[in-house]
């Protein structure tokens, strides 16, 4: 597939309120990745999931970014070809995409209850099964679907993965990766209230953003594999793919801000340069 020309990467936070080493190196790479390629910087503020909005607008993460000298090109409260930044002002942009894989029949209404869900997945770890939607809605008859929208129940829309798919990825630290899609879920593009998933949502604004490369943390990589097909859905060409590896605490976990000492402000207050932090995250390995 073509190759895309112009190296345009994004730094994607939940608006949690704070930043810590762990994604500040993620954004450090990108900023770093595209300044040596004459590329664009991005910044967007990913706010689809209404638990995880501490720090309205990303204000804080924005703060925190320029004193460690991480200015974007493009993102809040600055001008780009591809405004708005922050996903709440996004929603019509996803919806209009949406439709369009329900007009290629590529999704479909999933009625279950998260009740239902969890029964399920209780029974498939008891057998031993690695626990998966095990598709009951997809073989939904159209009257059957009727009935139920009829009877206002609430659904949300999934998409369907061909289990006899592989998809190949490109990916800078791992190389080539094959996903075997039977082993994935057919995954939630929307929730119940209508908005959209973290999964399709950053898909979207990656693919409509024009990502070249797309650098985040290595717990995302199982993500990829839906996202993989959704662009194969689209027929887009995907970015090539840079999986960091994560940092830990002492205990072995995922960074998380709630580990002290490691959020920026912590180290700010006491009393570390920018400077310095910049470069000790940038010589930690890649
Ligand atoms: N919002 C996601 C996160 O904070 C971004 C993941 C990505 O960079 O694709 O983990």
């Amino acid at each position: 597939m073509a190759k895309k020309e112009t190296i345009r990467v994004r730094f994607a936070p939940s608006p949690t309120g704070m930043l810590h080493l762990g994604n500040v190196r993620t954004a450090l790479m990108n900023y770093l990745f595209a300044k040596k390629q004459n590329g664009d910087f991005v910044l967007r503020i990913e706010d689809t999931d209404p638990n995880r909005i501490f720090d309205k607008d990303g204000a804080q993460i924005i703060k925190d970014l320029l004193w460690f000298g991480l200015d974007y090109n493009e993102g809040p409260n600055k001008d780009g070809a591809y405004a708005p930044y922050i996903q709440s002002q996004r929603a019509k942009i996803y919806q209009e995409k949406l439709n369009e894989l329900i007009e290629k029949n590529l999704v479909y209404r999933c009625f279950c209850t998260q009740e239902e869900l969890d029964a399920k997945r209780k029974r498939q770890i008891a057998l031993k099964l690695p626990p998966r939607y095990d598709r009951q809605c997809a073989q939904l008859s159209a009257a059957e679907i009727k009935e139920k929208l009829d009877a206002k129940k609430p659904f949300i829309w999934r998409m369907k993965l061909d289990p006899n798919k592989k998809i190949i990825i490109n990916d800078l630290a791992h190389g080539t990766i094959t996903f075997n899609l039977k082993h994935f879920s057919d995954f939630p593009l929307t929730r119940q209230n209508g908005t959209f998933t973290f999964m399709f949502a950053n898909f979207v604004d990656d693919m409509i953003m024009n990502m070249s490369h797309v650098l985040r943390g290595e717990d995302h990589l199982s993500n990829t594999a839906g996202q993989a097909a959704l662009y194969q859905a689209f027929n887009v060409p995907l970015p090539v793919f840079w999986h960091l590896p994560i940092i830990c605490n002492t205990t072995g976990k995922k960074l998380s801000k709630r580990d002290f000492g490691f959020a920026l402000d912590d180290l700010r207050t006491a009393g570390y340069l920018p400077e310095a932090l910049v470069n000790y995250l940038a010589i930690i390995g890649g």
